[in-house]
């Protein structure tokens, strides 16, 4: 089974969002902020090209379907759709592409489905072949968002989804689709039914839960999780099934590492050791 890193568009956010309660004394030694107070990030997704005989590709990003204004408020560097070239460039284009598994429904990992802004049109649903795998409480979130984090999800994606007629909704461990390459594992801190997936019992597609690798580090979290202290607890459970099974995680936003193993260092944290870079 290979693993294929495709990078999206990167994207700058506050630091101090991205990085919850810790000091920024500490933060900006993991990721040097720019002066706007902002960090650079990546929204990659991962390619499996062989699941059952299946094209699957894991998170689309971020994509280029914000209009410009918007474009800016959320930073994103890049007016094309960097996934779209990532994907033909590793020859996998998006029209072939079998299988789009979403963690969650948050635009900055959703946003890719959705063709490039282009002035007067609509957004269009890229991906013309593929079954949409979405965990059914996150889609449940995203048709009914929190006013907290209303922002955070594209309108317009649900309807487009739906329409399409190939969205399928995940309630357990395995989908029929993926068979048994493929077992989700389920956390509510970042978001509700927040949908992580173990590909081939070998990586951990870990999502929003450890965005990158200073949140692998047990009490780092994001000021955009709903239930911090619940994520801990959900992180601690994660990490130790990582490490029993020795499995890789896979680094969504972080931007200079993509694949890195779990380990204790001397007073018993978690880090992360990188072994595959962007
Ligand atoms: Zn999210």
């Amino acid at each position: 089974m290979d693993f294929i890193s495709i990078e999206g568009n990167r994207q700058r956010l506050d630091g101090g969002a991205m990085f919850g309660n810790v000091p920024r004394a500490l933060w900006s030694r993991w990721f040097t902020p720019d002066e706007l107070n902002r960090v650079e990030l990546a929204t990659r997704g991962l390619l499996v090209p062989d699941i059952g005989g299946q094209t699957v590709l894991f998170e689309t990003g971020i994509g280029a379907f914000f209009e410009p204004k918007l474009r800016e408020r959320y930073g994103v560097l890049e007016s094309r759709h960097v996934l779209l070239d990532s994907l033909a460039a590793a020859g996998h284009p998006h029209q072939a592409i079998d299988i789009v598994v979403l963690s969650h429904l948050h635009f900055d990992h959703a946003g890719g489905l959705l063709s490039a802004w282009a002035e007067g049109g609509e957004p269009e649903l890229l991906f013309p072949q593929a079954r949409f795998v979405v965990g059914r409480k996150a889609w449940e979130r995203a048709c009914n968002p929190h006013p907290r984090d209303r922002a955070s999800f594209i309108p317009e994606l649900p309807g487009l989804l739906e329409a399409s007629g190939r969205l399928e909704l995940v309630d357990s461990e395995r989908h029929p689709l993926l068979g048994d390459a493929v077992r989700f594992h389920f956390s509510d801190g970042h978001t509700p039914g927040l949908m992580l997936a173990e590909i081939g019992g070998r990586v951990l597609f870990c999502s929003d839960l450890m965005p990158g690798a200073p949140w692998v580090h047990l009490p780092v979290t994001m000021g955009y999780d709903r239930n911090p202290e619940l994520l801990v607890e959900e992180k601690r459970r994660i990490l130790e099934h990582v490490i029993a099974e020795d499995l890789r995680l896979f680094f969504e936003h972080d931007p200079d590492c993509v694949f890195a193993v779990v380990e204790r260092d001397a007073r018993g944290r978690y880090v992360a050791r990188c072994v595959e870079s962007a």
